[in-house]
């Protein structure tokens, strides 16, 4: 296992011309040692571009990659050490399901005893046990896909183990199982993980620390805790959460927020230069519906279960609320917003309060 350093990593596919024309802008992060990471966002956000940066398959135009604190940036793929799973099964038909997991050990001349003893291990652990004498062409998508992870999970000693969008081709019955089951394993193995996907549900589950991209640029990385609290940028805002936090366009005056001639207050003074857009975010989990407030607009509601949720507008804009399942909501609602859960954004930026 290794820390990963991501030093001033830019990259960019073709020629240069300026700044939009990088797929990767500049990236400085280090993946502690053992750490579970998710990167995040939507297609084509440089998510793949990154991990391949990682495993050596792109060399980038700019910056280094260090493992360890030694430079790797100019080593190949098989002189670093890594493990990787990707969307779509990598597995040989011909050979059974043990010798497919014992494959990248016995390339390596792992002693026999040891791969044995690994491979029963990895049976164990992502319930393949009572298949590991099929021949692995008979077997489901799903279930080979269940063998490539158990391949990037096989040896015992490689840097990081690098999974891109392993879930795709999976049930989605069975999706919650493995992502449990990996979860488990990142535990029980201690490796530094790297997950990509576009899917929240499957990093927030997966990683300790999610890192999130938007257009080659990484916006946020943290816990899921801080992704839902405090965005930020806009777009984590809206990305994270279903449905995501509501942004609307208010005049901050101290602490006080100006909203469509409406106002709403903050829990502190807060500012923003002059010439900032300046905008307010709140999730809907901590908006109320009731008599008081700003006017809302239903235009739709969701019952989800235990809880329902009201979509419509405030001010013209798109809002919606999570109310409980039980209790009245007036056809004409207000809304109040939970001062402690407001957010502000000065040209997509979050902003602090003064303390
Ligand atoms: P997805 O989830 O769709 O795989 P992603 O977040 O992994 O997307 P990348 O595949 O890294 O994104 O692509 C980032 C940007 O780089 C995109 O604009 C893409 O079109 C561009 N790109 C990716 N690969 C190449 C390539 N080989 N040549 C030129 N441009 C590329």
């Amino acid at each position: 296992m290794a820390e990963i350093t991501l030093d001033g990593i830019r990259h960019a596919y073709g020629p240069v011309r300026g700044p939009d024309d990088y797929a990767l802008k500049t990236l400085d992060h280090v993946w502690t040692d053992g750490g579970a990471f998710a990167l995040l966002g939507p297609s084509g956000c440089g998510k793949t571009t990154l991990l391949n940066i990682i495993s050596g398959l792109i060399t980038p135009t700019e910056g280094r990659i260090l493992f360890d604190g030694k430079d790797v940036t100019l080593l190949p793929p098989e002189a670093r050490n890594i493990a990787q799973v990707f969307q779509f099964p990598v597995v040989y038909d011909t050979m059974t399901v043990a010798e497919n997991l014992a494959f990248p050990l016995k390339n390596r001349g792992v002693k026999k005893a040891d791969v044995r003893a690994r491979v029963a291990t990895i049976l164990e652990m992502l319930d393949l046990a009572a298949l590991a004498d099929r021949k692995a062409a008979s077997l489901t998508a799903d279930l080979k896909q269940k063998i490539s992870l158990g391949r990037g999970m096989v040896r015992e000693n490689v840097a990081a183990i690098l999974f891109d969008e392993p879930l795709t081709v999976i049930d989605p019955h069975l999706k919650w199982q493995l992502r449990s089951q990996l979860k488990r394993l990142h535990r029980e193995f201690g490796h530094t993980m790297v997950y990509v996907t576009h899917d929240q549900t499957e990093a927030l589950t997966f990683a300790d620390t999610v890192v999130v991209m938007v257009e080659g640029e990484v916006v946020q990385v943290g816990t899921p805790e801080e992704l839902f609290e405090r965005p930020r940028h806009t777009f984590v805002g809206y990305f994270i959460g279903s449905p995501g936090m509501n942004v609307f366009p208010v005049r901050l005056d101290g602490a006080t927020a100006h909203l469509d001639g409406e106002t709403i207050d903050l829990p502190a003074a807060a500012s923003a230069p002059p010439s900032a857009r300046t905008e307010l975010g709140i999730r809907p989990e901590f908006v109320t519906l009731g008599e008081t407030g700003i006017p809302f607009t239903i235009t739709r509601v969701d019952d989800v279960g235990r809880e329902r949720i009201v979509h419509g507008e405030i001010a013209g804009r798109p809002a919606s609320a999570i109310v409980p399942e039980e209790g009245e909501v007036p056809a004409m609602p207000r809304a109040t917003f939970r001062p402690d859960r407001i957010n502000l954004y000065a040209d997509d930026w979050r902003i602090e309060f003064s303390s």
